[in-house]
């Protein structure tokens, strides 16, 4: 990157927020995969205006341009693998700018961090409930730009269903502001629907208006404990089908639990199977428990070994520790892990759990099952070395294995994750060619010289 580029970065957003030593390079080079890369120079803008003239300019000088959050991301969204090229980090645009209690939304930069901004919409009664484990790590611009999950979507739905409005910065710099406060609109295309889930493809987006809803007031946690994995995937359905909508239905496989009682001493028993979280929720503590009971009910007569009810709040947060936990904890076990987000039909999960097993014991390596059974989201994490080669190679077949198991009984690769870098290879597989040629053009329509993180989420 010449210098007339630096030196112009320099003027938009002043000398602190231009970053290019060899250190600050490195530090702005990864995510939460094992994918590293380089870019030119990191920028910190702090309003929309900023970032619309740093794209105008990458726009110009035909340079990538890599929006990044937290880069928590699990699919090498955020790592500059293309050459060189701006990475924009929106973290100093942290700021909450609006709580409407009376619409019941939020408005927020992009930056703000999924937790923080979770905590000052409870503070005033309202609730935001998409909860990516990472919630503490993450920002809501990421979120929305991988259209995060987690364990409470079973219930309330992803981070697009909140989704009212973007401000967004298109590839020429142009600031598009979609949505608004009202709760219906079909006044044109689903523009928030497209940039949800785009990846940092299609605009950066630096503003989100969401929706909000009433803080439930009970929450009930039980985990059940399986000797058989059949039993443990195949409750899940049977809790679903009997009507009852838990707000979490986590499931986490033998090789997941003894890893998080190593790590976190939190007295789980580490000799089932299986293990399945149910959390219900909602505003009258009595239907609360007795969705809680009638669950647990069904648990036990599809053989759990036992059921607890967490009897406090401590007990409680400690299931929940156990299960957020998960990712570092896994980490102490083999130096790489290698974690999909394959969904797949619920009554499918039995089938594709016990496949998973035949794919770990065919190759030899590792893999813990775990993830959000509710909504047939399962994380297989391989477990390998990285610098012992035959491994890799073991691993690239297991998770081709991995995708087309979920393919073959009708589910996706990915259930909140996105696509990256790391899925690319299958994407084609999954959509389709009708499919793949619709998206590129709509890429090509919104970003004709293709800077905005290219080489992700579409095949070249
Ligand atoms: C321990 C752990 C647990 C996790 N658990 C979950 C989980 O339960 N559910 C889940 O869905 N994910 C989970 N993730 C993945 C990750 O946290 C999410 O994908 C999150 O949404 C990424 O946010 P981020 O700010 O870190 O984005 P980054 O990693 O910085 O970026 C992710 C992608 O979004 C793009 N992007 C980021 N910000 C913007 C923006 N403002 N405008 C346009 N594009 C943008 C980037 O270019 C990149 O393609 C987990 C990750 C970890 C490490």
């Amino acid at each position: 990157m010449n210098n007339q580029v630096i030196k112009h970065l320099e003027t938009i957003l002043g000398r602190d927020y231009v970053l290019h030593t060899v250190e600050d390079l490195a530090v702005y080079g990864y995510d939460g995969t094992f994918a590293e890369g380089k870019a030119d120079v990191v920028v910190l803008p702090e309003t929309t205006e900023q970032v619309s003239l740093v794209v105008a300019l990458a726009n110009e000088s035909r340079l990538p341009v890599i929006t990044r959050g937290m880069g928590s991301g699990l699919a090498a969204g955020s790592v500059p693998l293309a050459n060189g090229g701006i990475i924009l980090c929106l973290t100093r645009m942290n700021h909450i700018l609006e709580i409407d209690r009376e619409n019941a939304t939020v408005r927020a930069e992009a930056g703000v961090i999924t937790a923080d901004l979770q905590a000052a919409v409870e503070k005033v009664g309202l609730f935001y409930p998409p909860d990516p484990s990472s919630i503490k790590h993450s920002t809501i611009g990421g979120n929305v730009a991988c259209n995060a999950g987690g364990p409470r979507c079973l219930k309330y739905g992803v981070t697009g269903d909140y989704v009212l409005g973007l401000t967004v910065v298109l590839a020429d710099g142009q600031v598009l502001k979609c949505g608004q406060k009202t709760l219906k609109d079909v006044t044109g295309y689903d523009l928030n629907g497209l940039f949800t889930g785009s990846e940092g493809t299609l605009g950066v987006i630096t503003e989100v208006l969401l929706r909000l809803v009433a803080r439930p007031l009970y929450a009930q946690t039980a985990l059940a404990d399986y000797d058989s994995l059949l039993e443990a995937s195949s409750t899940v359905n049977a809790i679903l089908t009997a009507g009852i909508v838990p707000a979490s239905l986590e499931f986490m496989d033998q090789t997941a639990i003894a890893c998080i009682e190593s790590a976190m001493h939190l007295g789980l028993q580490t000799d089932v199977a299986a293990s399945l979280i149910i959390e219900t929720d909602g505003t009258d503590a009595q239907t609360v428990l007795n969705e809680i009971e009638a669950a647990v009910k069904i648990c036990k007569k599809k053989g759990a070994r036992s059921v607890k009810l967490a009897r406090s709040e401590i007990e409680r947060s400690n299931l929940w520790k156990a299960r957020r936990s998960m990712a570092p904890a896994l980490a102490r076990l083999s130096p790489n892990k290698l974690g999909e987000d394959i969904t797949v039909p619920r009554s499918a999960i039995p089938q594709v759990v016990q496949k998973l097993r035949q794919i770990s014991d065919k190759y030899g390596l590792p893999i813990a099952i775990f993830g959000h059974a509710g909504d047939g989201n399962l994380h297989p994490n391989i477990l390998f070395d990285k610098r012992q080669p035959d491994q890799w190679e073991k691993v690239e077949k297991m998770v081709a294995e991995e995708f087309e198991t979920a393919i073959s009984v009708g589910g996706t690769l990915s259930g909140e994750h996105g696509v990256g870098v790391l899925k690319l290879p299958y994407i084609e597989r999954a959509l389709g060619s009708v499919s793949i040629n619709v998206q590129r053009q709509i890429k090509k329509a919104l970003d004709p010289l293709n800077i905005l993180n290219p080489g992700k989420m579409l095949p070249n």
